[in-house]
């Protein structure tokens, strides 16, 4: 985010020639063993995103990322894709997921919607021509955006991605203070780091041990939520309460999908988070003897007391509400979208 006034460039010609021998050197390395890691029961999933590569450290990031056996996104810099679209394409061998961080690193909010759009569209176009991919997720810069930034977005098909955690890794950060960051990851988050920081490679082997040791595992970010989720996108965490159901009505289609959220004793909450369609109408239900005692940001109607009809009250597309687990604490929602 900020470390873009860093003298990347200069970086970038010191390092090539090491870059060259660490890729060479990586890659029947990693030819085995990277899925080990999540082999491992999987209660959840959390977004691990690199900002402003390809930098000349990018292979060695890549190459404890594979060791590690984890999927990272990285957010490119346009600029630095186009003056080094191979490491752009060892990116996405590495198996990460590419995403756009406009092209010059500007300070977005500041600038003409035209303005805005050259920055988006040309990063496309850049890391396509690296990958043959087009990335469906963008962060914007400093994390600075509004409603005609946005707007860009979605023209271009791009879901906006900011962060739950910061890891401060830009800031200065120690590789044990980036470690920490880590740690207070729940599932479906994201969080924040760099390419080109030597404290936030090093920290790579300790975000491993934390998340698996909580059954955590990395997971790509869903272009539908922005929310992370399984690296093959469709599968939610084991245990989760999830269960998307796109559904195409009159008023177009929509999907719900659940953060889980804050759980306690006696009761637990959660949130819905509704993309496509804003005319929604999503059906929730409980396990009884599990009840609903809290809602907010949606109206809620009942047809039993197990099931529950959401729909808009002008709050915008995510709502929630408290569960009383009435002694069943295992058991979690469901959710399913239609349109009106
Ligand atoms: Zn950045």
């Amino acid at each position: 985010m900020i470390v873009s006034t860093r003298p990347l460039r200069r970086r970038l010609t010191t390092l090539l020639a090491v870059a060259g021998a660490v890729i060479a050197a990586g890659a029947t390395v990693f030819a085995t063993g990277t899925h080990s890691a999540s082999a491992a029961a999987c209660n959840g999933y959390v977004g691990l995103t690199y900002d402003d590569g390809p930098t000349g450290s990018t292979s060695q990031l890549l190459n404890a990322l594979r060791s590690n056996g984890v999927r990272a996104t990285m957010f490119n810099v346009g600029q630095n894709v186009a003056g080094n679209p191979g490491m752009t394409q060892q990116q996405v061998s590495a198996g990460m997921w590419v995403a756009n961080h406009s092209y010059t690193h500007a300070h977005l909010t500041q600038q003409s919607q035209s303005q805005m759009q050259s920055e988006l569209s040309r990063t496309q176009d850049a890391i396509r021509n690296a990958t043959g991919q087009t990335p469906r997720l963008f962060r914007p810069p400093y994390g600075e955006t509004n409603g005609t930034l946005r707007g860009v977005e979605s023209s271009l098909g791009l879901t906006e991605v900011l962060w739950d955690v910061d890891s401060q890794d830009w800031n200065g950060a120690s590789t044990a203070a980036i470690v920490q960051a880590a740690g207070r990851l729940q599932n479906g988050q994201v969080i924040l780091m760099h390419d080109g920081i030597q404290n936030t490679i090093n920290a790579i082997p300790q975000i491993m041990q934390n998340l698996t040791s909580r059954n955590l595992c990395p997971g790509m970010i869903s272009p539908q939520t922005g929310r992370a989720v399984a690296p093959d996108g469709g599968t939610q965490p084991t245990g989760g309460p999830t269960s998307p159901q796109p559904t195409n009505g009159g008023g177009g289609s929509c999907t719900a999908t659940i953060v889980p959220g804050t759980v306690w004793g006696d009761r637990y909450n959660t949130t819905v988070n509704v993309s496509g369609s804003s005319a929604w109408i999503v059906t929730v239900t409980l396990t009884s003897p599990q009840q609903i005692s809290t809602t907010w940001n949606a109206n809620f109607t009942w047809s039993a007391s197990n099931v529950a009809t959401v729909r808009p009250n002008g709050s915008g597309n995510s709502f929630g509400f408290t569960t009383m687990m009435n002694g069943n604490s295992g058991a979690r929602p469901s959710v399913s979208c239609r349109t009106s």
